[in-house]
C-alpha cells in the first residue's frame, strides 16, 4: 500500500519518526478498526486515528447528541443536539482526513450484533460508557481473534488496556455485569477531560500495536487516578475459568 505525495506531505512528522517512518505510515493506511462509542473517550479517538492515518474506519454509536454530552465530547456542538453520534463523527473524519474510508454504523452493539459488526476489522476500540457493551464486545473480540483496545472513565478514575484474546477483558472484570448497566457516567458523572486523558491513551496504545512501537502492552490494564494525578499498571492473570477465553 503506497502512500501518494499528498500523504507524504500530510504525515511527514510521522515518518520522520525512525519508529513510524514509511513502513509505520503505510501499517496505519492498511490498517481497519472498528470504534464502538462516539463518546467521551471516542471523542479523543476518533480524531486521533483519522489525523493519524488509519486507513480504515468504523464508528458504532447508536446514541443520538444530547446537551449533557457537551462537556466531555468536543466532537459535538451545541447545534448537533437531537443529531446522530456515528454520522457526526463521520462528517467529523471526512473533513479532517479525505483518505480515510469511514463507516457509521448507527446501531447499539450487544451480544446480538457484536460478532457480526466487528468481523473483518484489525483492532477495536471499545469506549462505551457499561459494563455490558464492554463484556459484550470483548467477548466477540476473543471469538473472532481481533485484538481489543478498552477503554473506560467515570468520575475521577480511567482504566485502559490492550487484550489479544488471552487474558481477555472478562478475565478483569468477571461475569457480574453482564446484564448490569449501573455503572455508567449519567449515574455517577465524569469529569470532562479526564476522558480525554483516558481517550488519547487508548489511541496511542492503539497507533503503538498498529505500528509494532514498543513492548506488547496486551494483558495490563493503565489505571488513571485524576484526582491524584497519577497512573498505575496491573497485569492481568488469565482466569482459566473465564466464559470467553478459557477452557472451562
Ligand atoms: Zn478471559
Amino acid at each position: 500500500m503506497n502512500l501518494s505525495d499528498k500523504e507524504l506531505e500530510r504525515y511527514a512528522r510521522h515518518i520522520v519518526l525512525p519508529q513510524v517512518g514509511g513502513v509505520g505510515q503505510r501499517r496505519l493506511k492498511a490498517a481497519s478498526l472498528a470504534v464502538v462509542g462516539a463518546g467521551g473517550i471516542g471523542s479523543s479517538v476518533i480524531p486521533a486515528l483519522a489525523g493519524a492515518g488509519v486507513g480504515r474506519l468504523t464508528i458504532i454509536d447508536g446514541d443520538k447528541v444530547e446537551l449533557a454530552n457537551l462537556h466531555r465530547q468536543p466532537l459535538f456542538r451545541e447545534a448537533d443536539a437531537g443529531q446522530a453520534k456515528a454520522e457526526l463523527a463521520a462528517s467529523f473524519v471526512r473533513k479532517l482526513n479525505r483518505h480515510i474510508v469511514v463507516k457509521p454504523v448507527q446501531d447499539h452493539i450487544g451480544t446480538e450484533n457484536a460478532k457480526q459488526l466487528l468481523a473483518g476489522h484489525d483492532l477495536v476500540i471499545d469506549g462505551s460508557d457499561n459494563f455490558a457493551t464492554r463484556l459484550a464486545v470483548s467477548d466477540a473480540s476473543v471469538e473472532l481473534g481481533i485484538p481489543l483496545v478498552s477503554a473506560a472513565a467515570v468520575q475521577f478514575q480511567g482504566q485502559v488496556g490492550l487484550f489479544r484474546s488471552k487474558p481477555c477483558y472478562r478475565c478483569f472484570v468477571g461475569d457480574a455485569f453482564d446484564a448490569d448497566d449501573c455503572d455508567n457516567c449519567a449515574e455517577l458523572g465524569v469529569l470532562g477531560a479526564l476522558s480525554a486523558t483516558v481517550g488519547s491513551f487508548a489511541a496511542l496504545l492503539a497507533v503503538n500495536a498498529i505500528v509494532g512501537i514498543g513492548e506488547d502492552q496486551s494483558g495490563r490494564i493503565q489505571v488513571f487516578d485524576g484526582e491524584k494525578l497519577a497512573w498505575r499498571v496491573m497485569s492481568i492473570p488469565a482466569d482459566p475459568a473465564c466464559k470467553a477465553c478459557g477452557s472451562g
